[in-house]
């Protein structure tokens, strides 16, 4: 395939936006060359203004999600694909959140491609520990831990209980929970069930894998070994 449809594809504009990439001398190889847009060369050698053109399939993104943006491709309000280049919006199949995060609650979310990852990350039956840290709005009772513990918690409106979480209290009104599954609002339901509020929720880790040094609405992509990490 011609490199112009290539770079197109990929969700970096129409084929005219492309076009113009190529006129400005922005698409060189890795030695510096400028390419022309007929070039048939292996995507993995080309640079766009200096960068690696993202991969095909298999791109994995972490975001550092602020407050404030849904985790959703159409919504009144901010998104949180608007902290992300435009392409990746545009790309075929569709970069999606693995694991979505409230509104309200920041930290780290991962985005990718790629099905079967998604799948192993958030099927039923996958157990990766996902570590947030909750402040509320009352001091804790004290009994949380050994009930959320226990497995037996049953939230309104499900069928089944809860798998067993790991809570530590980090002061009065802040824990840490470790979840080993996904429901709907999951942290902010298990606190209102032992009769308190969530009034912050930031998501530390998933599996190994943390934010380091990433701020709030900034992303990166994801390498072998951060994928490591998460399993
Ligand atoms: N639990 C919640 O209540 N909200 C989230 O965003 C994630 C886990």
């Amino acid at each position: 395939m011609k490199l112009l449809r290539v770079i197109a594809n990929l969700g970096y504009g129409s084929r005219r936006d492309v076009a113009a990439l190529f006129r400005d001398g922005l698409v060189t190889d890795k030695a510096g060359a400028v390419l022309d847009e007929d070039t048939r060369i292996a995507p993995a050698e080309v640079l766009i203004d200096g960068e690696p053109l993202d991969p095909a399939q298999g791109l994995i993104l972490m975001l550092h999600k602020p407050t404030g943006y849904t985790c959703s491709t159409k919504d009144a309000g901010r998104l949180v694909y608007d902290l992300l280049p435009p392409r990746f919006r545009y790309r075929d199949p569709l970069l999606s959140p693995v694991g979505r995060l409230d509104r309200d609650t920041s930290g780290l979310l991962l985005f990718t491609d790629d099905g079967g990852l998604l799948h192993r990350i958030i099927s039923p039956k996958a157990t990766i520990p996902k570590c947030y840290e909750a402040t509320l709005a009352q001091d804790l009772r004290g009994d949380e831990a050994a009930l959320f513990g226990s497995g037996g918690l049953m939230l309104e409106s499900e069928k089944t209980p809860l798998l067993p979480a790991q809570m530590t209290t980090l002061e009065p009104r802040r824990a840490r929970l470790v979840l080993h599954e996904g429901r709907y609002h999951q942290v902010r339901r298990m606190f209102a069930a032992v009769g308190n509020h969530v009034v912050a929720l930031h998501r530390v880790s998933v599996g190994g894998l943390g934010l380091g040094e990433l701020a709030p609405g900034q992303w990166r992509a994801l390498d072998a070994a951060d994928l490591d990490r998460v399993f």
